[in-house]
């Protein structure tokens, strides 16, 4: 490991939660990866695969408040939200981005509903939708997570994107780069494994 991007006191700590009991490492652990920066983070899950939080949560090593489970995915409420009901999902593999999903229908179903019932429950009066790809979009841990952030007139929550007027030569400059290039691939149709016999008494009716 890289440890010249932590202090010695972070090293100690990191040495000392190392050597406690699986259950104690459970407690502690999560508050330790919260003080640490993007860079630290990223070095300390290069070098123990098997910590990443989500995946720790997905195989029920590190408890978490789920609202939704299945077969592939976990949703939870994000213990750091920007607003109550901020809540979290993600895929129980470990994908980094979004790219990886080679159908996010099961996943956008679940976030529109959960969405909805933030709407309903918590009478919230817009939700955000958030998945940051990789870390120059400010993904912290590279595990696949989409955000779900309820809204309130006067929240104060602001992502502050900044704008500004783009010259019709660079938009056609982009348009040309993009157009064409969003074509979905064909699912290969399930073929049956034995051909379908069709009688000829069959074939007669409508
Ligand atoms: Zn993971």
């Amino acid at each position: 490991m890289d440890e010249s991007i932590f202090t010695e006191e972070e090293i100690k700590e990191l040495n000392k939660i190392s050597q406690l009991p699986e259950e104690e490492q459970k407690k502690v652990l999560p508050e330790f990866l919260k003080k640490l920066s993007p860079e630290q983070l990223n070095v300390l899950k290069q070098s123990q695969p098997s910590q990443c939080p989500y995946c720790l949560i997905a195989e029920g090593k590190i408890k978490a408040k789920k609202i939704y489970e299945d077969n592939e995915l976990v949703a939870a409420l994000e213990i750091n939200p920007a607003s109550l009901g901020h809540a979290i999902v993600f895929p129980k593999k470990h994908f980094s981005v979004l790219a990886q999903l080679k159908d996010v229908g099961n996943l956008f179903n679940i976030i529109n509903k959960i969405s909805s019932v933030l709407f309903e429950t918590l009478k919230a009066q817009g939700t955000n939708i958030l998945v940051s790809n990789g870390p120059a979009a400010g993904q912290i841990i590279p595990h696949l997570v989409v955000e779900i952030i309820p809204r309130f007139e006067k929240d104060k929550i602001s992502f502050n994107l900044p704008r500004k007027k783009a010259s019709e030569e660079d938009l056609e400059k982009i348009l040309s780069l993009l157009k064409g290039k969003i074509v979905l691939e064909k699912k290969e149709p399930e073929k049956p494994k034995e051909p379908i016999k069709i009688s000829k008494k069959q074939e007669r009716m409508p």
